[in-house]
């Protein structure tokens, strides 16, 4: 863990397209004595408190970051499982269709964003509002009337998908009205889903460059694809999948706090790796809270994935 100065140049060290500032909820942009917003950004599905950078997902690096984390906000559990919601979402998504959908970039071995039915496109419909889809599916169109959207592209849709966290302590913020925006200033909606995303309001744009950048590696939104992959595609690739695709897969308490909001309650990890109908795991791993577990209920089950919830 390496330990930046607050007041370093974001991205100053990455080239042309790195001179968006964004802001993150550092220096001035968060009250200095107000309680509560967690300063933190994603990185390989880890939260990691801004001013620091991680290079690889290791639990005893991990369990300090947790414990800063905690000690900055009471409400860590509740506000982690809520950030990352659509993500786990995604993760259950995936291990009972099978169909994985990531956000990322080209080259990387990790997901960005694990994409749900539920997630937003650049043309403002949701996944589940385009045409059907499989695991070698490519571009996927929208089916909304008058959409010309000719392949799903996952954008962010909640401010803090892109670190903003502190738009949620604004009295007057409304999430529901929060759009990405490009450089331009206008949104994702303003642009033509097509082609070079030109924007539509005339204001010269010719092409959606984010104003803000991937909360997880630091690259903008146009750096990043959205792929649909089966099982067999990702393991060939090096991709995780199954419970390894969870939230937090590798931490077992921070892993429970994003299934269940309680990191000793591991019911719901238990219930897809080892309940009835959950899918076998080529790897198989062993425990929720090194407690010990039910053994696997009989494999009868025609009915399906069918995780448990409140
Ligand atoms: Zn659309
Ligand atoms: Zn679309
Ligand atoms: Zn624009
Ligand atoms: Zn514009
Ligand atoms: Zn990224």
């Amino acid at each position: 863990m390496s330990k930046k100065g607050p007041t370093a140049p974001k991205g100053a060290s990455k080239g042309a397209t790195s001179k968006a500032v964004v802001p993150r909820g550092r220096g001035d942009v968060v009250p200095k004595n107000m309680p509560g917003p967690i300063a933190m950004k994603k990185q390989d599905g880890m939260l990691v408190p801004e001013g620091y950078t991680m290079r690889k997902i290791e639990p005893a690096k991990n369990y300090d970051v947790e414990s800063f984390a905690r000690a900055m906000n009471p409400d860590f559990a509740p506000r982690l499982k809520k950030l990352f919601d659509p993500e786990t979402e995604a993760a259950i998504q995936a291990q009972k269709t099978g169909i994985y959908i990531g956000w990322r970039c080209p080259d990387f071995k990790h997901d960005c964003q694990r994409v749900n039915t539920m997630s937003k496109c650049f043309c403002g419909h949701l996944l589940g509002e385009h045409a059907n889809f499989t695991g070698k599916s490519i571009l996927v169109p929208c089916k909304q009337g008058g959409c010309k959207c000719k392949g799903f592209a996952w954008i962010p849709s909640r401010a803090e998908d892109v670190g903003e966290f502190w738009m949620q302590r604004r009295r007057d913020f409304d999430p529901s009205t929060w759009r990405a925006k490009c450089k331009c200033k206008h949104t994702h909606e303003q642009h033509d889903p097509t082609g070079m995303r030109r924007c539509k309001t005339g204001c010269g744009c010719g092409h959606f460059i984010s104003n803000f950048l991937c909360a997880a590696c630091d690259k903008h939104w146009e750096d990043h694809e959205t792929f649909f992959e089966t099982e067999d595609d990702r393991v060939a690739k090096g991709l995780p999948v199954g419970e390894m695709y969870l939230p937090f897969a590798e931490m077992p308490h921070l892993r429970n706090i994003a299934l269940t909001g309680d990191e000793e309650d591991d019911s719901k990890y238990l219930a897809l790796t080892q309940g009835e109908g959950s899918i076998p795991r080529r790897k198989q791993i062993t425990s929720g809270n090194e407690a010990t577990f039910p053994a696997p209920s009989g494999s009868s089950s025609k009915s399906g994935f069918r995780p448990v919830y409140d």
